[in-house]
């Protein structure tokens, strides 16, 4: 007998070459078969009589094959079938290009249902290639039926058909993990009606029905597996940090945000407890995340722990070293910094004032993580720029402080700003601050979108800025390939940089960076940007993350259609960082409606909260979920643009449901809990 993980090939009338196509939609089993959820729906449930069509719409008529079909090869490449089909009060001529089979297959006196675009007038019709099917058959017309995105070798009827199947297969064991208590609680269809009516729904209601229930599921179990994670951790156990931060507040040369001081609270009261703190601290580029950081790093050393800060890139790390090394030493406590650059001997002398204690903060990069690192009593670990780390990494760097049950504090730093309830499922086990409030004083960064054509000028205005003593990025254009994947962007970075040296600014010195140089070489080219010996940097996005030169006042993002709202929000906040008057420059000859707004959405806010938000609202939420590094299962069906709601309903019924049954162990659960294991297990592989 068939269960939901049974290989699509064994299921009658798939086998072995259909199964083949369907897994190059990563359709493998029985349950992926089911789970694979239409894109969208075309109404073909209403017939139409001939003479009621109006001219250029699309529907379907209920009509008899009048005469056999003619077939007439025009030329190589080009058949045609044609045919008249009839019904009481009308007559529907209908051609088929290069569907020969068609002849044959199409029988004089029979009725088809055709669905197509009719054009004409009175009694007279015509449809091309119109789908067509014997009436009663009730497959691909007289239904609403699905539109499955689809890929070379998978049509919408060998899905249509599989489907079908498979649905047929499995409806009667389609195990429900949504509690009945819950499922009756909150109105919500079972899972067989919810499947057969998302894939064929029978009205618009009863998709709606169907869709509500599998969402719901979704974001439930969702939900009650983050809840999980959430109590595994507070089992575990920290050492509670205490000190007074007095002489800190009156060292900063400013006095902090309200909303930094609310993040340092957050952070604080979190390290007081003999729980691990899991924190993260959201805030727009230049929100002054460092400070929450540097106030944690303080009250671990002070409270006789060591602390670690890890960066992605050495440059990063050297610039935290740079601002919080000299602030930390004259607060008393002893700092290091540890990369990869760093010099053997020194390396040596801080491993072992590492081991013994003796440096109380360590800031690094990776290198933080290395075999040879030996800490004293390592108390917090804090990453910035969340997104470039692995879960692993980070847990990497919190294993080198376990003792026994006890592990370190984890903060951690994000630049990328996205709305917050979609933080809490996408950080998924980490509480969230968030800084919504940058500094008083901040520049706002002028931006405009303008079309190609604006190159000369563009150009012209690097020069001023140049010639001030500016510096700029330009982000490469990278071409698209007929494949739909990108070119090589080496390619593209070495050849726009050579023809701007050459062409355009012969007279300055113009730098290039990108994603396939070693790392290395690529320290060493942002480290001569950052000290100005290059004046134009051109680069991918490698630049994206907090790199800081204060002397850049412009960049230029060729191609901008190509990111999305967060990345471009990202990009512009390389500049901005100084006393100097800052721009940003989108080109674009997209003409796309859609295009067109989000880029004008950037030069209308700088706020990255509402950018996200808007990002959110025009593009859904697969792409948050898309560039996932969170391990979290990935989403099916809810879309949390339009979903919040429900989203609110489950995570309801998810703590219920844990308040009861903490541990999901009750029979009546045990479905619910093997079906969020086996996601979460999923997704836990999809990381490594
Ligand atoms: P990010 O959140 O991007 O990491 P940083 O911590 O690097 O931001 O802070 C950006 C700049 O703002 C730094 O130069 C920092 O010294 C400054 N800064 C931070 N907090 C304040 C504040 N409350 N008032 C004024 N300047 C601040
Ligand atoms: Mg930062």
């Amino acid at each position: 007998m068939a269960d939901l993980k049974t290989d699509v090939r064994y299921i009658r009338g798939i086998g072995e070459q259909r199964a083949k196509a369907l897994q190059k939609l990563e359709i493998r089993t029985l349950r992926d078969l089911i789970s694979y959820f239409p894109r969208a729906y075309e109404d073909r449930s209403v017939l139409r009589e001939i003479r009621d069509l109006q001219d250029g719409e699309t529907a379907c008529v209920s009509a008899m094959v009048a005469a056999a079909p003619t077939l007439s090869h025009i030329r190589k490449g080009l058949d045609l079938v044609k045919l008249r089909a009839v019904d009481d009060r009308g007559v529907l001529d209908i051609t088929y290009f290069n569907q020969a089979y068609l002849k044959d297959s199409l029988l004089p006196g029979e009725t088809y249902l055709f669905y197509g675009k009719a054009e004409g007038s009175g009694r007279k019709w015509k449809m091309v290639n119109p789908v067509a099917e014997k009436e009663g058959a009730g497959l691909l017309c007289g239904r609403i039926v699905p539109i499955y995105s689809l890929t070379a070798g998978v049509t919408q009827n060998l899905l249509i058909k599989s489907i079908t199947q498979g649905l047929t297969v499995c409806r009667d064991l389609l195990p429900d993990p949504l509690p009945d208590e819950v499922r009756q609680a909150h109105n919500l269809c079972h899972i067989s009606y919810a499947y057969d009516h998302v894939h064929f729904p029978q009205s618009a209601d009863t998709l709606a029905i169907a869709r509500r229930r599998l969402v719901f599921e979704e974001l439930f179990l969702l939900t009650l597996g983050l809840g999980r994670l959430r109590s595994r951790r507070t089992q575990a156990a920290a050492r509670p940090c205490r000190a007074d931060l007095g002489d800190f507040y009156a060292a900063l040369p400013f006095t902090l945000t309200e909303a930094q001081q609310r993040a340092v609270g957050e952070v604080l009261e979190d390290m007081a407890k003999p729980r691990p703190m899991n924190r993260l601290v959201q805030g727009d580029v230049g929100s002054g995340k460092t400070m929450v950081a540097a106030a944690a790093l303080l009250c671990a050393a002070r409270s006789g722990l060591q602390a670690a800060l890890m960066a992605p890139t050495s440059i990063l790390a050297e610039q935290h070293y740079k601002g919080l090394g000299p602030l930390l030493e004259s607060l008393g406590v002893r700092c290091a910094l540890l990369t990869g650059a760093t010099a053997a001997k020194t390396r040596r002398s801080i491993l072992e004032q590492v081991r013994d204690g003796s440096i109380q903060v360590v800031i690094g990069t990776h290198a933080l993580i290395s075999a040879d690192v030996v800490y004293h009593r390592l108390g917090l670990v804090v990453t910035d720029e969340q997104h470039r780390f692995g879960v692993d990494q980070r847990s990497a760097l919190s294993e080198k402080g376990r003792v026994g049950e006890e592990q370190p504090h984890l903060l951690v730093m994000s630049a990328t700003p996205i709305p917050r309830t979609l933080a809490l499922i996408i950080y998924g086990d980490l509480d969230v601050s968030v800084i919504d409030q940058l500094p008083p004083g901040r520049q706002h960064i002028s931006t405009s979108a303008v079309d190609g054509s604006y190159h000369p000028r563009i150009y012209d205005f690097l020069r001023r800025e140049i010639g001030a003593g500016r510096q700029a990025y330009i982000i490469c254009p990278m071409v698209e390939q007929e494949d739909g994947g990108m070119g090589d962007e080496r390619k593209a970075v070495t050849e726009y940089a050579a023809y701007l040296q050459k062409e355009i600014f012969p007279e300055l010195k113009v730098a290039f960076v990108h994603g396939k140089m070693k790392p290395k070489e690529k320290e060493a080219v942002m480290t001569a940007f950052a000290a100005g010996e290059s004046r134009i940097l051109v680069s991918t996005t490698v630049v994206e993350v907090g790199v800081d030169v204060p002397n850049a006042s412009v960049i230029v993002i060729e191609n901008a259609e190509r990111f999305g709202l967060s990345q471009l929000h990202q990009l512009r906040g390389r500049v901005g960082r100084g006393s100097h008057k800052s721009y940003c420059i989108l080109v674009s000859d997209n003409q796309n409606e859609e295009t067109r707004e989000r880029l004008k959405v950037m030069t209308r806010t700088g706020d990255g909260f509402r950018i996200a938000e808007e990002d959110l609202r025009l593009r859904g939420s697969g792409d948050f979920f898309g560039r996932r590094q969170h391990g979290l299962p990935a989403m099916k069906i809810a879309d949390l643009s339009c979903d919040m709601s429900l989203l609110r309903e489950a995570q309801e019924a998810a703590r219920q449901l844990l308040a009861e049954d903490p541990e999901l162990a009750l029979p009546q659960h045990r479905v619910t809990r093997q079906r969020m294991e086996e996601l979460f297990d999923e997704a836990a592989g999809a990381l490594n």
